[in-house]
């Protein structure tokens, strides 16, 4: 057939290639994508290894509470409906959760969605968002994604009591005309590292109201028990323009359903709906978030066990002569040294997954998730048999 064809045409000449590149707006042009934590299934396929531990994307080690998957599994048998776009019962749940209303609330396909609402309904070409540096990754995308500018604001130092953690003195002073967006984390990812109450209300205080706010609080369950960590929801009368974020991705364990949500003013939850698609958060997800909402036991044992095991990991990586970042999240992050990317390559060999986090200008360090005490003994030991390969551990050793 392609004989026919080719005798019906006059051999056209060759077309130039398309640079693809060029045909994106400039700010998906230079975007780099977010770098996920290696999955399970990608370690057996390229390395062979058949028993992995995956302590590289903060999720809980006890799994999703089993009311959320039954909750979940519960409608799977209607999915051929659309879910509820309005998130009817989980934005009620939600909504007597934290005593607010429920037009409050803007569900997303995890909080991630929500921080692209945000970026897409408050920045754009010639405006700029605000954050400090080593924050969480996603900031910078939804910016950069929106065609607008990022304001990285220099961290804390090394040697500060939260190292490498966000200088709210210095965002503030940074905050102009030019910025419509502040992003805080708080615990922050990948730095574990947090701001306190008054530090918060004190910046809260100095932001122009035209500039919304948001506190990122991906960590809420884990660092709630913090003395002077502040629960934000509750500020939302107090700051008209700020937005609270919240996930079930961590302490919730649903990260494989995708669900989070913003609470703000109404007024910013209509705008941040008008550009939500109807149907990004699905029937089990709403179902499973209910759930896992009303779970408390779940929930308590989730954070006991974090607690617990994050002190056993902490001193496990003291021991081996390395140097760790304070954490009030499920995480902890340590420099690995000049061979950490090597010490990443040879976890993996063994069937660990950590996450190296050089791409948040943290060159050298590692974030490990807090496991299960086996999973936690098991990255320890793998962890020290690299140390010994490739730094000769007796040395760190006093
Ligand atoms: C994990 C994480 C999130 C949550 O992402 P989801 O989209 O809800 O899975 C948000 N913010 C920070 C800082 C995180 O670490």
């Amino acid at each position: 057939m392609s004989e026919v064809m080719s005798h019906n045409h006059e051999p056209q000449p060759p077309k130039p290639p398309i640079d693809f590149a060029r045909l994106a707006v400039p700010g998906v042009r230079e975007l780099a994508p977010y770098q996920p934590g290696k999955p399970i299934e990608e370690l057996r396929r390229e390395y062979g290894v058949s028993r992995v531990i995956k302590l590289a994307s903060n999720e809980n080690p006890l799994g999703p509470s089993p009311k959320a998957a039954q909750a979940a599994s519960e409608v799977l048998g209607e999915v051929h409906r659309y879910p509820d776009g309005n998130g009817f019962s989980l934005k009620a749940a939600i909504a007597g959760h934290h005593d607010l209303g429920v037009e409050q609330i803007t569900l997303g396909n995890g909080s991630n969605d929500v921080l692209a609402l945000i970026a897409q309904a408050f920045l754009g070409p010639g405006r700029c968002s605000l954050f400090s540096a080593h924050a969480f990754a996603v900031y910078p995308l939804v910016t950069q994604a929106a065609g607008a500018e990022a304001r990285v604001v220099p961290a804390l130092g090394s040697e500060a009591a939260q190292p490498y953690g966000h200088d709210l003195k210095a965002m503030a002073e940074a905050l102009d005309e030019g910025v419509s967006v502040v992003f805080i984390a708080n615990p922050n990812n990948p730095t574990g590292t947090w701001v306190s109450e008054p530090e918060l209300r004190e910046f809260l205080a100095a932001v122009p109201p035209q500039v919304v706010t948001v506190v990122d609080e991906a960590y809420f369950e884990y660092a709630a028990s913090e003395p002077g960590y502040p629960d934000v929801s509750r500020w939302l009368a107090d700051y008209p323009n700020l937005v609270v974020t919240r996930s079930f991705s961590k302490v919730h364990g649903l990260g494989g359903l995708r669900v989070g949500y913003a609470l703000s003013h109404p007024q910013i939850a209509d705008l941040l709906n008008r550009v939500r698609q109807p149907f990004n958060c699905s029937a089990p997800a709403q179902a499973a978030a209910a759930a896992s909402l009303v779970d408390h036991e779940h929930i308590e044992r989730s954070v006991a066990l974090n607690r617990e095991q994050r002190e056993v990991l902490a001193k496990g990586l003291y021991e081996l002569g390395l140097s760790v970042l304070p954490s009030i999240g499920n995480f902890l992050t340590f420099s690995a040294g000049p061979h950490a990317a090597q010490i990443n390559d040879g976890l993996l060999r063994s069937g660990v997954i950590v996450r190296p986090v050089d791409a948040y200008e943290l060159p050298g360090y590692i974030r490990v998730t807090v496991g299960t005490p086996a999973e936690n003994r098991a990255f320890l030991s793998a962890l020290a048999e690299q140390l010994e390969q490739w730094d000769g551990r007796s040395e760190r050793l006093p």
